[in-house]
């Protein structure tokens, strides 16, 4: 049997593995095919196809989109997307700056609170365009201003903590077509994690093709109530460990593994969807 890990993060956002320690890891679980879908961008899937074809591991090129959708955010991953087109890296880039300006919100909150955190630490250790709450989390810990990541969040950066700040975001609807005139599928990531199952009909309205029924954080039980939902709504069924490196000890990579037959479905109605869009 050949199993597939679609949804794993790397240095070009809040991860810690680079393409090749990635593709190293995923070649260690034995899986045969890997996507990359970090946080609003798609930069480092150029490294990571080019690890995978040396590896002769498949590689699905992706991302994953911050969104919301009636004041809850989702996030909707992007599988296929053509990673030069002009309309995503535009609005990417947009993402990225308010990623960034956040950054400054948060560390300003974290000040005031009398935590001298700088702001060019947590750049300086994200060494990325799309900075999150879990790069400036780093830098506490190495400011020796906390002792974990955990008390970070906690402490600070979890909604509803002090430097907790919002993110404006790109509708949910709007993630999807921005997904697609990109020829990519657009998939729900983790709705067991948002709580959002009542604003699946209207995805699939706005032309959802999938969702992540297998997630590091959805129990048995959840699985089976998304994988019954994508049967009744024609959606594709996708999964994956949300690895972002290694986590107490060793990484999520290959904990999740999706059959490879849902791989072939994904690539069958990408094939479809190019003929249509
Ligand atoms: P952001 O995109 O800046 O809002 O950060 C979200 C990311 O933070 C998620 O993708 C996770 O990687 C991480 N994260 C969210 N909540 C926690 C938490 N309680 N503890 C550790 N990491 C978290
Ligand atoms: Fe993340
Ligand atoms: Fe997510
Ligand atoms: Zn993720």
């Amino acid at each position: 049997m050949k199993f597939a890990d679609l949804h794993l993060h790397t240095c070009f956002s809040d991860g810690t593995f680079s393409p090749a320690e990635l593709v190293e890891q995923a070649q260690k679980s034995g899986l045969a095919c890997i996507a990359l879908t970090d946080h609003d961008t798609v930069e480092g899937c150029a490294a990571t196809a080019a690890a995978c074809a040396t590896a002769g591991m498949d590689f699905i090129p992706g991302t994953e989109l911050t969104a919301e959708h009636r004041h809850t955010e989702l996030h909707v991953l992007g599988y296929f997307v053509d990673t030069a087109n002009p309309t995503l890296l535009t609005e990417i880039a947009r993402f990225q700056a308010v990623r960034q300006e956040r950054i400054r919100e948060m560390v300003a909150r974290i000040n005031q609170l009398g935590v001298p955190l700088e702001a060019d630490r947590v750049f300086t250790l994200a060494q990325c365009k799309s900075p999150g709450r879990p790069h400036v989390a780093r830098a506490l810990v190495q400011a020796g201003l906390v002792r974990t990541l955990d008390e970070a969040f906690e402490r600070f950066l979890k909604k509803g903590r002090p430097a907790w700040v919002p993110k404006s975001k790109i509708s949910a609807l709007e993630a999807i077509e921005l997904i697609h005139q990109a020829g990519g599928l657009a998939v729900m990531a983790h709705p067991g994690l948002n709580r959002s199952d009542d604003v699946i009909p209207a995805l699939v309205d706005a032309g959802l093709d999938g969702i992540e029924c297998f997630h590091t954080k959805h129990s048995t039980a959840m699985a089976e109530r998304y994988l019954e939902l994508a049967d009744r709504y024609g959606l594709l069924v996708t999964g994956g460990s949300d690895c972002h490196g290694f986590s107490k000890g060793k990484p999520l990579i290959g904990t999740v593994r999706l059959p490879y037959a849902h791989v072939e479905k994904l690539k069958a109605r990408r094939g479809a969807a190019s003929f249509d869009r």
